[in-house]
């Protein structure tokens, strides 16, 4: 009997059976990565199973084998060797912690990119985050891989140690509680992240408004992915032949974001999920398009992403902030690539609010001295490619961001020794 539910994952042990099977934009968003399965990959739930994901089936072993040796063909039948790019720090992660890397075939490099929001967070705007808690009366509020980012000079880490009152939070709606139950501080919020967090963000700035809650700030840093792909692809030194794109900001952007790295640079895309078989299988199927010079946006993640995203907290973001120019780390200034709050919500923008303050009390920036982050951001160089990696920076002593953020490509190598 057929097996009829749409989330058991499959793979197929024939490339061109897996191209007829390529994940559709228009199939339903429950759909599994692969549709058709050899009989060494028969489905592992039956017609009569509950239809909930199976997500030991994203483990499955048997599909990942065969994923590997379906990449293995693709990647000689390709003639050249290949890159292949993922940009979100979950990914990184999972590439690392399934040791990915070493299973690939000679001709295949696997590539992270600017997918950690606290390390492409530019050295400037971390200076004027820790300046931010010098001012008298204002409490810093953040999650916790910024506390330990190194500035230019200092960290929030060292200045709480130092007196200032900087506290970690869970969620933006902790520091707005806060503001609301210590009336006499100002409460500001350092806001880093990419579309999947700026709802959040956004939400919890109307919240402050219905509050009236005069004493609490929103320090943005936000960012966007589309122009740092685009940096990405333009640039010469860093050939990309496919990018493993990233599944939680995809919830949130759908996949119309990405057509220009089809439509101006023939690059392939697949919007993956996160486990062993969700990325086997998107690498496979960018590998195939890379093989036959085909470019094409694929969701291979459509338990979790629509093909139109989540257009109700797109609304919520629009609402509350306009695009800005912002500087990413190792990939500089990028055109309309920030968020920055709108005009009439002025009055919860930290930057403005304490404009003075931050231009009297931020230090002259510099890069760490021998960090290669900036390189690390852009593919240009592997972690272990940075002499200072493992050696004079590692987790308990790190020098740049991408060692401190638990998403942070650095971190990744060290922990799982890539
Ligand atoms: Fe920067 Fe450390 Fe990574 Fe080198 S290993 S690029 S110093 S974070």
């Amino acid at each position: 009997m057929a097996d009829k539910s749409p989330q058991t994952p499959r793979a197929s042990a024939s490339a061109d059976a897996c191209a007829s099977a390529a994940p559709s934009a228009s199939a339903p968003a429950s759909a599994a990565p692969s549709a058709s399965a050899p009989a060494g990959a028969a489905p592992r739930t039956s017609a009569s199973a509950p239809r909930t994901p199976d997500f030991a089936a994203f483990r499955d072993p048997a599909l990942a084998r065969e994923l590997i040796d379906a990449i293995n063909r693709t990647v000689t039948s390709a003639g050249r060797p290949l890159n292949l790019m993922e940009v979100c720090g979950t990914h990184t992660m999972s590439i690392g912690r399934y040791g990915f890397r070493s299973v690939m075939p000679a001709g295949l490099t696997l590539l992270s990119g600017p997918g950690c929001p606290v390390c492409v967070t530019a050295n400037e705007d971390i200076d004027r985050a820790i300046a931010l808690a010098r001012v008298p009366g204002v409490t810093v509020t953040t999650f916790g891989d910024m506390m330990r980012v190194p500035g230019s000079a200092t960290t929030l880490a060292a200045e709480k140690a130092a007196g200032a009152d900087v506290r970690m939070v869970y969620s933006p709606t902790d520091a707005l509680d806060l503001a609301e139950r210590e009336p006499a501080r100002q409460v500001a919020f350092i806001a880093v992240g990419f579309e999947t967090t700026a709802p959040a963000i956004a939400a919890t700035v109307l919240e402050a408004e219905a509050r009236s809650l005069a004493n609490f700030t929103v320090f943005c840093a936000h960012k966007t992915t589309p122009p740092a792909l685009r940096a990405i692809a333009d640039d010469p030194e860093t050939r990309i032949d496919g990018f493993i794109l990233p599944g939680h900001v995809s919830t949130i952007t759908g996949l119309a974001p990405y057509r220009f790295l089809v439509e101006e640079f023939g690059i392939p895309g697949v919007v993956t999920g996160f486990e062993p078989v969700d990325i086997l299988a998107s690498v496979e199927l960018l590998c195939r398009m890379a093989a036959r010079g085909e470019a094409r946006i694929e969701n291979a993640y459509q338990r979790g992403v629509a093909q139109n995203g989540n257009p109700v907290a797109r609304a919520l973001v629009d609402q509350v902030f306009e695009p800005c120019d912002a500087v990413w780390r190792g990939l500089g200034t990028l055109p309309a690539s920030g968020l920055a709050l709108r005009e009439e919500f002025a009055g919860f923008d930290a930057r403005r609010r304490f404009a003075a303050e931050l231009d009297e009390l931020t230090v002259p920036t510099r890069e760490p001295a021998g960090c290669r982050c900036g390189d690390v951001l852009r593919g240009a160089i592997a972690p272990s490619g940075c002499p200072l990696f493992g050696r004079v920076c590692t987790p308990e002593h790190p020098v740049g961001p991408c060692m401190v953020s638990s998403e942070g490509s650095c971190a990744a190598y060290f922990r799982y020794r890539e």
